[in-house]
């Protein structure tokens, strides 16, 4: 079962835990149940709801080691990536799709979009979708602007694109100079749903990443996808 495609083992799995579940829930104790439960890894078996761990800012010198962590403590994420660093390093984007994460918009050059003008705005939300997807990491469905300074014209030209805006619930203060002891505890508050902002840069959040992972799954929460539809965290598709 360890040997199949990533996926199909998963699905497999998460049909156990709901017979399993549901065994138990209609049956009285039973050898049925037990052998169920039993063969239901506890990772996939207590995956409850989904978060959205965002990175910003990358590819980058840094973006390797991130994902060796995303990778070794079993997360996946989503790159909001900024169109010039995915056009100077295309190895790195397709690492990131490679490695299972979702990769997403965050400007070319990483403006003020609001000072800017419609076409300006234009300008830098499409020359990053040709960046990510001529890089190999496909057609963006995410767009996350810079600073999260948004209105109506920086949505509109998303929207254009076919690019859902995705700010976030909880800050994780990377950027801000948060210790790893703080970003973990951001991450505490995350709910079912919710999207936390970190950056592919920070070497903080890097290091939080196994205290995350413990954490989520003792909360039955799994990291997941950000769905275009919702702008929520939902299970990977
Ligand atoms: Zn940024």
């Amino acid at each position: 079962m360890n040997t199949g495609p990533r996926r199909s083992p998963r699905r497999s799995v998460r049909r156990l835990a709901v017979v399993a579940t549901v065994l138990a829930s209609v049956v009285p104790l039973t050898c049925t149940a037990a052998t169920a439960a039993t063969a239901a890894p506890e990772r996939a078996a207590a995956c409850t709801g989904y978060v959205g761990l965002t990175f910003d800012d990358g590819p980058s010198g840094s973006t390797s080691a991130l994902l060796n962590a995303l990778r070794q403590n079993g997360l996946r994420a989503t790159m909001f990536n900024q169109g010039q660093y995915a056009a100077a390093n295309p190895a790195l984007v397709r690492a990131q799709v490679a490695a299972g994460m979702w990769v997403a918009n965050h400007s070319y050059t990483h403006p003020h979009l609001t000072q800017l003008s419609q076409a300006q705005i234009d300008s830098e939300i499409s020359r990053t979708q040709q960046a990510v997807a001529g890089a190999g990491g496909g057609t963006p469905k995410l767009f996350r602007p810079p600073y999260g300074e948004t209105n109506a014209t920086v949505r509109s030209v998303a929207a254009r694109y076919g690019l859902t805006e995705i700010l976030w619930n909880v800050d994780s203060q990377d950027w801000n100079g948060a210790s790893t002891d703080a970003i973990v505890q951001a991450a505490a508050r995350l709910t079912n749903g919710q999207v936390i902002l970190m950056h592919d840069w920070s070497a903080n959040a890097r290091a939080a990443l196994p205290r995350i992972a413990q954490q989520l799954s003792g909360r039955g929460l799994c990291a997941g996808m950000i769905s275009p539809q919702t702008g929520r965290a939902v299970a990977p598709g």
